[in-house]
């Protein structure tokens, strides 16, 4: 059984042209570190604050979302506390937001003990400082003594991390849990993060824009656009093979990691912009932006998702030939 597993999820809010998930089927195992990459926009952070019954108010759900084994939609205000408080944490993007300001870190991390573990002043003070040596803060006994304002970002997303350590969790939710930090700080959460995982057996859904840090921390990779999936692979095959033109897109978009021509690599921009909540298309939502896009084929419906060998591809012209699945770039048309 998955850890967590995502069934046909669709959610729509009213008075938008498009739904801001669109059956979104995932899976993450017990172990196993999955990406979900895209745009701005695109349902990433939506569909990870569902696991934890985040859903956005006034929206109509419909689908499945399962932690463990356990219903999330729909799930009574007890059972979404044992899902939060033990089996699935979360952390976002820019710790400043996510902790009391007038609060010391002691406070923060202590609290959540006593709720989620039932601990006792003392002890729970004693694993607060466990759980900040774990993520890497020399001195955790001074630092729990301090308050947020006196953290660097960097050293207050590592106390963002030991708050979702509290628990004990299984699962790990990371949404962008870099991107408001400097190149340098990125890399050692991304460390921290890895170890951890490694360490506790953690199952991690990492949402990330930026597909070469996914790459580099991911076995698989979920690739949204428009609130649908519409590439799914392992995280190699993604990389030597991308199926989808959207895929393909970002990878020529985002420097590489360790790329052979050095930083003067070229980079291809995608055209346009991400569709928004108010615009629809009756075809492929990516059409607009697609320079394969055929008329009279991808305006005519939504491309479902089909396999092709390892990979799942929302693509009208994804099975077209060999040559053109192997490398979108060698397509008709390019
Ligand atoms: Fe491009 Fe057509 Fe494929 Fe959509 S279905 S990604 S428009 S080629």
């Amino acid at each position: 059984m998955a850890l967590l597993e995502y069934e046909n999820l669709s959610i729509t809010l009213p008075g938008m042209a498009r739904p801001v998930l669109d059956g979104i089927d995932l899976t993450v195992s017990a172990g196993e570190v999955v990406a979900m990459v895209g745009e701005s926009g695109s349902g990433k952070s939506v569909t990870a604050r569902s696991a934890l019954g985040l859903f956005p108010t006034g929206a109509d759900i419909e689908g499945h979302v399962r932690v463990d084994g356990t219903e999330v939609v729909g799930v009574d205000p007890a059972g979404l506390r044992a899902i939060r408080t033990g089996t699935a944490s979360m952390i976002f993007q820019d710790p400043r937001a996510g902790i009391n300001p007038v609060r010391r870190i002691g406070d923060f991390l202590t609290e959540s003990l006593r709720v989620s573990s039932g601990l006792a002043k003392g002890p729970a003070n004693a694993r607060a400082a466990e759980l900040l040596g774990a993520v890497g803060l020399p001195d955790p006994v001074r630092h729990l003594r301090q308050y947020p304002h006196e953290l660097s970002g960097g050293m207050l997303q590592r106390v963002m991390i030991a708050g979702a350590l509290t628990g004990g969790p299984r699962l790990l939710l990371c949404d962008e849990p870099t991107t408001a930090l400097d190149v340098s700080t990125q890399a050692e959460i991304m460390a921290i993060l890895g170890r951890l995982q490694r360490e506790r057996g953690l199952g991690m859904l990492l949402i990330t824009h930026d597909i070469e840090l996914a790459a580099a921390a991911c076995d698989r990779i979920y690739v949204m656009y428009a609130g649908r999936i519409v590439e799914t692979a392992p995280t190699a095959q993604l990389f030597a093979m991308p199926r989808h033109p959207y895929t393909a897109g970002l990878l020529g978009s985002s420097p590489p990691l360790h790329a052979p021509d050095g930083p003067s690599a070229r980079l291809t921009p995608i055209p346009g912009s991400p569709m928004g909540l108010l615009e629809s298309a009756p075809g492929c939502s990516f059409a607009a932006r697609c320079r394969f896009a055929r008329p009279g084929v991808c305006e005519q419906s939504p491309p479902p998702l089909e396999r092709y060998g390892g990979a799942l591809v929302a693509c009208h012209l994804a099975g077209e030939s060999l040559t053109s699945m192997d490398n979108p770039s060698t397509r008709e048309g390019s």
